[in-house]
């Protein structure tokens, strides 16, 4: 189930219109979870699909037409006490807004949204509808566990001519998922395509950036790598993201280098978390421009991060036919070292000591 489309049956919408938003909570078509986990496939797919309809909303719309939408993605993570906790939504609140006032939409108030995350998780829970800790999960440091994915996102008002959306729809859905990557260590390629430009919607969490991330990612799962790495469009050479997550390198030098944020960079949740987690650990943390010559000549490990990715090992990147493996191909000692922090805050092993989980009740 990776990335399944399995939406848990409560949702959450709201709509900007005189002036104001105005939320509710929906309760699309289900079963008890044990009943639906014993339907036959087919039952089982056209209830899920009947989940993913909204019939009273306009399917020709600024979005639909001209991808003029935004979104975000969070986790909650079961914890070992049976409770849920959600990984600094607050962070996301205010990314949201910030997307959506870059695209000269009405902002979600931070507020709303993450009352709206944590009710969409408490509600679905009522029913029967998560996912809970398993001690087996720690044997391999939560590589393999489950968590709910929570993704708010805006749809425009209907409309067909090009134009901005002045009443959004502000969703929020939840659904299952478990590792993002199949193998624990990947090799990456560098794409001649270009994810985002200066003065375009690259720090925003735009839903058109991702055509380019897709198309460049497929092309690299056909080449045999399992994820790509954009140059920045300027210079073409200095390094900006994976597909859809941030990148890190660990040098022979002892730093830890990450680009620095630009309005071509998407500024990550995971990554500000990463960075703070390492300077506590003493690492020298820098953001700044790394060259692609730099990363293949000067690294000793590499990861990306992301809510989907958490922090995943690159064991080696290849730039026009010239392939730089890393620490020997095998999973860094730091790489573990900050996937195992990270994963083990979020699912409540080790001290929440930053304040970053909201616990739901
Ligand atoms: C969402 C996203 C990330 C990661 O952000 P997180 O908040 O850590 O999940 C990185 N790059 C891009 C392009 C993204 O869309």
């Amino acid at each position: 189930m990776a990335f399944a489309l399995n939406t848990y049956p409560v949702t959450y919408r709201s709509k900007f219109s005189d002036g104001k938003w105005s939320g509710e909570y929906l309760e699309k078509p289900h079963k008890t979870p044990e009943e639906e986990a014993a339907m036959n496939d087919n039952e089982r797919k056209a209830l899920e699909s009947s989940r993913n309809c909204y019939d009273d909303m306009p399917l020709v719309n600024y979005t639909s037409q001209y991808g003029l939408a935004c979104f975000e993605g969070l986790k909650a993570f079961p914890q070992k006490n049976d409770s849920l906790a959600i990984f600094r939504p607050d962070r996301n609140a205010v990314r949201f807004a910030r997307s959506m006032e870059g695209l000269q939409m009405p902002p979600f108030p931070q507020e709303l949204f993450v009352n709206a995350c944590i009710e969409t998780v408490k509600r679905n829970a009522a029913l029967g509808f998560l996912t809970r800790y398993k001690n087996e999960w720690e044997k391999d440091s939560f590589m393999t566990a489950d968590s709910i994915y929570i993704r708010p996102f805006t749809i425009s008002e209907g409309g067909i001519g090009v134009n901005l959306s002045s009443e959004p729809y502000v969703m929020v859905i939840n659904t299952p998922v478990s590792s993002y990557f199949s193998s624990c260590s990947s090799d990456a390629v560098v794409t001649d395509r270009i994810r985002a430009t200066p003065n375009g919607t690259g720090w925003i969490k735009a839903c058109s950036n991702y055509v380019i991330s897709a198309l460049a990612k497929s092309e690299a799962l056909s080449a045999g790598y399992m994820e790509c790495v954009f140059l920045d469009a300027t210079h073409r050479s200095y390094i900006e993201e994976g597909s859809s997550c941030n990148i890190f390198f660990y040098l022979k030098s002892g730093e830890l280098a990450t680009p620095e944020l630009s309005d071509t960079i998407l500024p990550g949740i995971t990554r500000e978390s990463i960075i703070c987690l390492a300077r506590d650990k003493g690492l020298k943390v820098s953001e700044r421009k790394i060259s692609i010559d730099e990363a293949l000549e000067e690294t000793r490990e590499c990861f990306v991060s992301g809510t989907a990715a958490g922090a995943t090992p690159i064991c080696s990147l290849t730039y026009h036919g010239k392939k730089a493996q890393f620490n020997g191909g095998k999973t860094g000692e730091l790489t573990s070292d900050i996937r195992d922090t990270i994963k083990g805050i979020q699912y409540g092993k080790l001290p929440d000591t930053k304040g970053w989980m909201v616990t739901i009740a």
